[in-house]
């Protein structure tokens, strides 16, 4: 199975400086043996980037987010049919952020992967845990909760659409990350969730990225782990080199 490395940019870059980032990229990428890299650029760079990206370019594109509904009267919504008529492949879906700041409720989460399933874009699906969660030891009861629900319309067939991101929040932006172990731990107690909610084979075969505060000090220790088959960057990924080092470490894992 192929790492996966993703770069979640938030509301940062300019459209320039994002360009100049995914050139950068590019330039220094090491030959891809077992990585696929991804960015999610802010969405309103996403067709441009699709469109003027050079032919052999190895970054492919991700959106942060889509809307709940498909085509009609919501102004400001992006749909996940737009995302794929722009040329892009992927979204992020479920991102702590995204349902801290912004109302996020299971039921949405659950819609907005549906909705871009449907629409053919691989999903980039976060769980996560908070503080005060790990500390009561609610954690695995949790993740297992955020999964089941998110995944309540994605059948056996359509799961090789899915990736999932472990990202505890407690870790996100903080600087504070898991421990290899701890994220080993999580990592396979949602592969046995997945093997109880379909089957060994789709839980052997779908991704499990580690998110929160990796970088490249701590990446070979992670991405070694059994199971975990890459990362959900943020602040590592604005910076061309250290998410160049983050590409190698996954290609040593
Ligand atoms: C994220 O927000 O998905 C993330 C992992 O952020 P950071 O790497 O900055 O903790």
């Amino acid at each position: 199975m192929r790492n996966i490395v993703a770069g979640n940019w938030k509301s940062n870059k300019l459209l320039k400086e994002g360009e100049e980032l995914i050139a950068d990229i590019n330039h220094g990428m090491p030959s891809l043996r077992k990585t696929d890299v991804i960015v999610a650029p802010p969405a309103p760079y996403l067709a441009h980037y699709a469109a003027n990206g050079s032919k052999s370019s190895h970054v492919m594109l991700s959106a942060q987010q889509c809307s709940v509904n498909s085509a009609g009267a919501h102004t400001g919504e992006f749909t996940a049919e737009m995302l794929k008529s722009c040329g892009v492949n992927h979204v992020i879906i479920g991102h702590s952020e995204r349902r801290d700041r912004f109302g996020e409720t299971y039921e949405v989460v659950r819609n907005k992967v549906k909705e871009a399933v449907t629409a053919n874009l691989h999903v980039l699906l976060c769980c996560g845990e908070s503080l005060a969660v790990r500390e009561e030891q609610g954690h695995f009861e949790l993740i297992a909760e955020q999964l089941k629900d998110a995944l309540m319309h994605i059948g056996p067939e359509l799961m090789a659409n899915i990736t999932i991101a472990y990202e505890p929040i407690w870790a996100i932006g903080t600087g504070v990350t898991a421990t290899a172990d701890q994220a080993q731990e999580m990592h396979q107690f949602i592969r046995k969730q997945l093997t109880s909610s379909y089957d060994s084979k789709i839980a052997k075969a779908t991704r499990i990225l580690y998110g929160g505060s990796c970088k490249p000090s701590n990446a070979d220790e992670i991405f070694g782990k059994p199971d975990v088959n890459g990362g959900l960057i943020g602040g590592a990924a604005l910076d061309a080199e250290s998410f160049l080092a983050l590409i190698s470490a996954s290609e040593a894992s």
